[in-house]
């Protein structure tokens, strides 16, 4: 039986989203960088508050919605969806099966 290509906590796909050579040094569950720009510039007119998420995953970074993966999970032989932090593809947490995150009524909000 295959195992699952994900895991809870590691970065899905395993080289992360968005073409950035992200690290996790901690391993899986571990904070992930290049984390989000905290800093601002002198030169900077972005206020800092125009940049800040309404999510902060375990990853570190600011993000306003989930990116929603779709995978199969061998361990329950059932489709799932893999709530991930759209910047470095951090898996979050899991839903299954996957409908259940598309659905309003199973999921009238999808947080991270
Ligand atoms: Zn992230």
């Amino acid at each position: 039986m295959p195992s699952n290509a994900w895991e809870i906590g590691a970065l899905y796909p395993p080289d992360g989203l968005n073409g950035i050579a992200w690290s996790q040094p901690a391993g899986v569950g571990g904070q992930v960088f290049p984390g989000p720009v905290t800093s601002v510039s002198y030169f900077e007119t972005t206020p800092f508050s125009e940049r800040s998420g309404v999510f902060a995953p375990f990853c570190g970074h600011s993000v306003n919605a989930p990116l929603i993966q779709k995978e199969w999970d061998y361990t329950t032989n059932s489709s799932v969806a893999l709530v991930c932090c759209p910047e470095c593809g951090a898996v979050c947490y899991t839903i299954e099966p996957f409908e259940d995150a598309l659905s309003t009524v199973m999921q009238p909000q999808l947080p991270l």
